[in-house]
């Protein structure tokens, strides 16, 4: 090395592409942990799905019910089911729960199109559900590709049927359909946000008529008839459901090296599984791991399954009281004491559209997990603005586990911006710092990671939590 390259390698910070100088064997650990990733994606595409898949993995690894615990000791791991939609785990440390917790905090539910309380009508004897986006999409993203259905009904009498049709190989799939090019001279002419209007994501869901010629709504009639036979319900039923429209297609490896996944809702799914991988991975941590699989992160947080909601809180509490370490005005101590890792994903640099982001300041696929400091728009507005002190801490943690990481914005000054669920724990008094994976194609139904930043997460959740 001459005397200048010498002493860039000592002061420049120097990002590399983690796959270089990787041993054949860590290289192997990368690809199975990500092709495990996919096994879970593909199980779990919408919120309720993933807390019966975490519930399981959890109860396979010594976690019991918290509702079954009244009480709790160090090495105690205890998880909490809020409504079916979003869940809460633990694990008691050795230090008293006021010393602090160690939280990550990631989101399960992800942008889709969700049916309209009165979805079902007929037209030019085509039978459609009607659909109201849920969270940021690209509306024309989700026309002319198979659609599947995922959700609950719940009958007056309280009875739960569970729907997911479009999965299997045997099964049906659905799709809304888009205007063939030879005649969408106007369309083409519209503002990309205007061409696909909400009012057309009806899903196409059947075309046979049932009954005699002179009756009226028979292709309506056959889809109830046929729903009827296999759910028992009616058309009033649909009142009482939340049905959930999502890809149909699988998660996969993508490219000829297999380095990334291809799959639907790794926002925020790929942080909840590495952080779940992670925690069951853990045992008799020092200060008491929290992990929070939150709902509704999509629509901003509200509703009693979402993070803005107190459940988070009286979930906390409880584990004062049953550790019998609760006495007033504890738990605002607890969340001054504690730390977390808002584990969300990161846009990644897009070199295809390389304009929204700026170089410096951009993730980048391959170069490990991704902190942001801040969120938020237009002069930080909305920012958790993660203070200096405790990007400090969370920085050591990294280095001394050799972990990669890079710390980036959401794009460009002023080309737009985003939030996650970090303000709201930091709200509380709780040092927060966001800390995902980047994705390509973010709240598309085809989002795209890299396998081995996937790894360096699940590396950082379980160093963090340690
Ligand atoms: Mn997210
Ligand atoms: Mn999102």
């Amino acid at each position: 090395m001459t005397e200048t390259e010498k002493l860039k390698d000592t002061l420049f910070d120097n990002k590399k592409n983690g796959w270089d100088n990787l041993s054949l064997e860590a290289k192997q650990n990368i690809l199975k942990f990500g092709d495990e990733f996919i096994y879970f994606l593909n199980k779990c595409k919408t919120e309720r799905e993933s807390v019966s898949f975490i519930v399981d993995i959890l109860n396979k690894n010594d976690f019991s019910d918290l509702r079954d615990k009244l009480v709790l000791a160090p090495g105690d791991k205890v998880y909490y089911v809020n409504r079916d939609k979003s869940i809460y785990a633990a694990i008691i440390g050795s230090k008293p729960i006021e010393s602090g917790l160690n939280i990550v905090g990631s989101h399960i539910d992800s942008p889709r199109l969700d049916l309209k309380p009165n979805p079902l009508y007929e037209d030019s004897e085509f039978a459609y559900l009607k659909t109201h986006y849920y969270g940021g999409i690209k509306k024309y993203q989700w026309t002319t590709i198979p659609l599947s259905i995922h959700g609950v009904i719940v009958k007056r009498n309280g009875e739960k049927i569970t729907v997911n049709i479009g999965e299997d190989d045997d099964d049906p799939i659905f799709t809304i359909t888009d205007l063939l090019p030879h005649l969408a001279q106007e369309q083409v002419e519209k503002k990309l946000k205007d061409a696909i209007p909400g009012e057309n994501l009806n899903l196409l869901v059947g075309s046979i008529p049932f009954g005699d010629e002179k009756d009226s709504q028979r292709v309506k009639l056959n889809i109830l008839k046929i729903l009827n036979e296999k759910y028992g319900i009616i058309e009033r039923d649909f009142v009482s459901s939340e049905l959930e429209i999502v890809p149909a297609f699988k998660a996969r490896s993508l490219g000829f090296d297999k380095s990334m996944v291809a799959g639907y809702g790794q926002d925020d799914r790929v942080c909840a599984y590495t952080s779940l991988r992670a925690f069951i991975e853990l045992h008799n941590p020092e200060k008491t791991a929290v992990c929070i699989f939150a709902d509704k992160e999509e629509i901003g947080s509200m509703g009693n399954t979402g993070m803005e909601s107190n459940v988070f809180d009286t979930f906390i509490s409880e584990l004062l009281n049953r550790t019998n370490t609760n006495r007033p005005n504890l738990l605002d101590k607890v969340f001054c004491n504690s730390k977390m890792l808002s584990a969300d994903v990161d846009a990644a640099f897009d070199p295809i559209y390389a304009s929204v982001s700026e170089k410096n300041n951009a993730a980048f696929f391959g170069r490990g997990v991704g902190l942001n400091k801040y969120t938020g728009a237009r002069g930080k507005s909305g920012a958790s603005d993660a203070n200096a002190e405790y990007v400090a801490y969370v920085r050591n943690i990294l280095e001394e586990n050799g972990i990669s990481y890079q710390i980036s914005e959401l794009g460009k000054v002023d080309v737009g911006g985003g939030g996650t669920i970090a303000y709201i724990l930091a709200n509380k008094g709780v040092d927060v710092i966001d800390c995902g994976i980047p994705i390509l194609c973010m709240h598309s139904p085809y989002e795209i990671s890299s396998k081995f930043d996937i790894y360096e997460a699940y590396r950082t959740y379980h160093a963090f939590m340690k």
